[in-house]
């Protein structure tokens, strides 16, 4: 199953006036007015429905969302034309830009780490240190789910629609399948497993890290400079 289908039920991505949603730029606005300390050009890598694209165009910046997924982006352009918003979105992908070198003042990659096996967030960091200018910054938030899957296993309920049934991980638990469960229905997402330390080992190789704080128990906000 698609990870579109768990992006549909879950309105914390869904849908920027859900209460989820709105917790989660809430949560987020401080530390990006802290680590953005001048106004440039923004590229909001993975940006799905698009709602932190327009929280920082509603603070001055100029902005581009980037997505793989056509559904997200329909909804993003969908939010976008309700606002009256200038945000460009893009069809593309994270592994490789469609961006010239040094390009943009920061680049934001909130919750996007679950899609890209080793190799492949390899080439994202890559590409994310290719387009952002000099001195630019890569503003990351990632949920360590190395850490959360003894939780998830445990069998946590996850929200009021839908609660974890299964949860099976590969022999080395570099992939979880998660199977979500409704009264109605169910359906597995397949995510990658990335801890904290295996994301600062690959960050190293094209950034300096210059913040790092915990968000919440499990999830991490870190800001880089590239090399
Ligand atoms: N950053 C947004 C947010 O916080 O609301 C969306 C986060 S969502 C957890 C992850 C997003 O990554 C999805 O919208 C998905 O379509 C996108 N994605 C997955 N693989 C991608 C790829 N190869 N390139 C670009 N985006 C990708």
């Amino acid at each position: 199953m698609s990870f579109e289908k768990y992006y549909e039920a879950f309105r914390a991505y869904s849908d920027i006036y859900s209460d989820e949603y709105r917790r989660r730029i809430e949560t987020l606005e401080p530390l990006l007015m802290k680590h953005m300390p001048s106004r440039g050009k923004v590229l909001d890598l993975a940006c799905g429905a698009g709602g932190f694209s327009f929280l920082l165009e509603d603070l001055g910046f100029q902005v581009i969302g980037l997505d793989s997924s056509e559904a997200m982006l329909e909804r993003a352009r969908k939010f976008a034309a309700d606002k009256g918003s200038k945000v460009e979105f893009v069809k593309g992908n994270a592994k490789e830009l469609p961006f010239e070198n040094n390009s943009f003042d920061y680049v934001l990659f909130i919750e996007g780490l679950v899609h890209f096996e080793p190799r492949e967030l390899n080439q994202v960091f890559k590409e994310v240190a290719r387009v952002l200018k000099p001195g630019g910054r890569f503003i990351l938030q990632f949920t360590d789910l190395r850490e959360l899957l003894p939780v998830l296993i445990n069998g946590t309920v996850v929200g009021a629609e839908y609660w974890i049934s299964r949860v099976l991980t590969d022999e080395e638990e570099k992939t979880v399948l998660i199977e979500f469960q409704s009264e109605k229905e169910s359906f597995r997402v397949r995510f990658n497993v990335w801890g904290k330390t295996a994301v600062e080992m690959l960050a190293k190789l094209y950034f300096g890290q210059i913040h790092s704080e915990n968000i919440n128990e499990h999830t991490y906000f870190q800001v880089y400079v590239p090399k």
